[in-house]
């Protein structure tokens, strides 16, 4: 066994997918497996934005061992609570999805159901936002981390961050370089394969040299230089569910309130971010070239800044999709090289955690076996779609017909697995997460309502409790919940006393 170890394993790229990874192999491999090289070029550089998360990132950076308050503060970063989503069902909607859920099941019955059995056909999203800590903490700006206070919800406060990507990249190459890791500038200019098999033996370099490795993984970004310049792995395109393929994106300065949350607006061909860090409020529009040109696009955006531009607008093409294989031979792509969905939901960055981490679950040896790679591609072919299509709902779950794109996303074809989902939500509001779908029942319900997709009627199992004890159990979590965020500080508050980074000036 330990003669076929991996020896060596060559990170090409150093963007916040190259980074990641270098920081987490080292940190769980304890520089005890294989050396570990890292190849960037600043020439190149990279792409700059990826500025929200998912609350999984919390058990990453705890993986690796990073003092949370010292990563907010290097970071300039900040707390979310959710997405606010603006003029997505109707132009005047406004919802938010929050993270964590709502309320508490009771009796053994989903808490949604106990909403919809009160509420009946009039739950609106502003109703269920009562029910959820965080939905009602994000609407006064407030934050604060989980405490020890039992069965209060402030014990389970989810949340995640905004934070600078480029300074998280830089972060987390110290913790790399701290454990090992050997970072070599350079541009990549040919890959080398090794002619019976195919398998990548080396890297050159524009100054001719060569780096070597046994295992390589492909953090070149959206050009996988690796993936699919060499190995030609293919992607499947989404287009026809996913039309934007642009983004167009400004920095300007931040704003005096600090919101913990990420708000999305969505325009007549695409949408619009908003994600306030500590020194500047990150923008950028998404949109679709087929109904929109980039001078509108770009002057929309500029039109809806809350804040001063503090650079010129960046223009970003995408594709969305993946590659057909993830992991070809003796080569794994992690991050905008192995696919991109979409921001909207900020699940981009959380991908790459998760194809790391499954990376070390099947840690490969020299052999390669076959079986270990077709499952890392089938598992991760799952996780992309089920992301895909949560992010197709919000384009779907329309009502707006005032453009030629809303008219397009709301008449499109959907995929099975989506319609689905819709179906049984119609009904009852039930809304089920099979196998480890990324996106869990309050998401699925958070963002259905939200675009004003209403149940028929509630599950019948809510009837275990009666219509005066429902009310009874219903207004309590209100109170507790209302009570709860009049305690909490606000965000800024928080910050200024846990984690203000130090140089506040707005520049990128
Ligand atoms: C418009 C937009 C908004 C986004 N917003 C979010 C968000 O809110 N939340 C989220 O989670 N994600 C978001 N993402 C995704 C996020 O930006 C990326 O997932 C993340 O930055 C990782 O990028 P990367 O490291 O894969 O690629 P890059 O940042 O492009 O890095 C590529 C690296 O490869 C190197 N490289 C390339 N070619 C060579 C070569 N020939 N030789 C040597 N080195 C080379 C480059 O120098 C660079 O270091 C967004 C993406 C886009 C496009």
């Amino acid at each position: 066994m330990e003669q076929s170890r991996i020896r060596k394993t060559v990170i090409v790229g150093g963007g916040t997918a190259g980074w990641m990874t270098a920081a987490a192999l080292a940190k769980i491999l304890q520089g005890k497996c294989c050396e570990i090289e890292l190849v960037e070029s600043d020439e190149i550089g990279i792409i700059g934005v990826g500025e929200a998360t998912i609350p999984q990132i919390a058990t990453f950076n705890r993986t690796l061992g990073l003092d949370e308050n010292e990563f907010v503060r290097r970071t300039k970063g900040t707390f979310k609570l959710g997405i606010e989503f603006v003029n997505w069902g109707q132009v005047g909607d406004r919802y938010i999805h929050p993270f964590g859920p709502y309320g508490l099941d009771m009796e053994g019955v989903s808490f949604h159901a106990f909403m919809l059995k009160h509420h009946a056909r009039d739950l609106t999203c502003q109703t269920a936002e009562q029910y959820s800590l965080q939905a009602v903490a994000a609407r006064q700006a407030k934050f604060m981390r989980p405490v020890n206070a039992g069965n209060s919800p402030l014990s389970k406060i989810a949340y995640a961050f905004h934070f600078d990507a480029g300074l998280y990249a830089k972060f987390l190459r110290e913790q790399a370089e701290m454990r090992g890791v050997k970072r070599t500038e350079g541009k990549v200019v040919a890959v080398n394969q090794k002619a019976e098999s195919g398998f990548i033996r080396s890297v050159t370099l524009e100054s001719g040299t060569e780096i070597e490795g046994d295992l390589f993984i492909d953090c070149t970004g959206f050009r996988g230089l690796l993936i699919e310049q060499t190995l030609n792995a293919g992607y499947n395109r989404w287009k026809s569910w996913l039309p934007c393929d642009r983004a167009a994106a400004v920095p300007c300065e931040k704003a005096d309130t600090l919101l913990p949350y990420t708000r999305s607006t969505a325009h007549k061909f695409g949408w619009q971010w908003r994600i306030p860090l500590q020194h500047r409020t990150g923008n950028g529009m998404v949109y679709a070239s087929d109904f929109v040109s980039d001078d509108e696009a770009v002057s929309t955006l500029m039109a809806n800044l809350d804040g001063k531009p503090i650079a010129e607008p960046r223009i970003i093409r995408f594709e969305t999709g993946h590659r057909k294989k993830f992991w070809d031979k003796n080569c794994v792509a992690i991050g905008l090289s192995a696919g991109f969905i979409e921001p909207l939901e900020s699940t981009a960055i959380h991908l790459i955690q998760s194809g790391i981490s499954k990376l070390l679950q099947m840690f490969p040896d020299r052999n390669f076996r076959q079986a270990d790679i077709e499952r890392y591609n089938r598992v991760t072919t799952f996780e992309y779609e089920r992301v895909r299509d949560f992010i197709i709902l919000h384009y779907h779950a329309t009502q707006r017909t005032d453009s030629d794109f809303w008219n397009h996303c709301r008449t499109m074809p959907i995929t099975d697995y989506l319609q689905d989902k819709i179906d049984l939500f119609r009904g009852y509001g039930r809304v089920f997460r099979e196998n480890e779908e990324l996106f869990n029942d309050t998401s699925w319900f958070s963002v259905m309502l939200g675009q004003n997709i209403r149940p028929e009627g509630y599950d019948a199992v809510a009837d275990v409790l009666d219509a005066q004890e429902t009310a009874r159990r219903l207004d309590d979590i209100r109170n507790v919940i209302a009570t709860a965020a009049d305690y909490m500080p606000t965000q800024a508050d928080f910050i200024a006393q846990n984690c203000a980074a130090e140089d506040l000036s707005p520049a990128m």
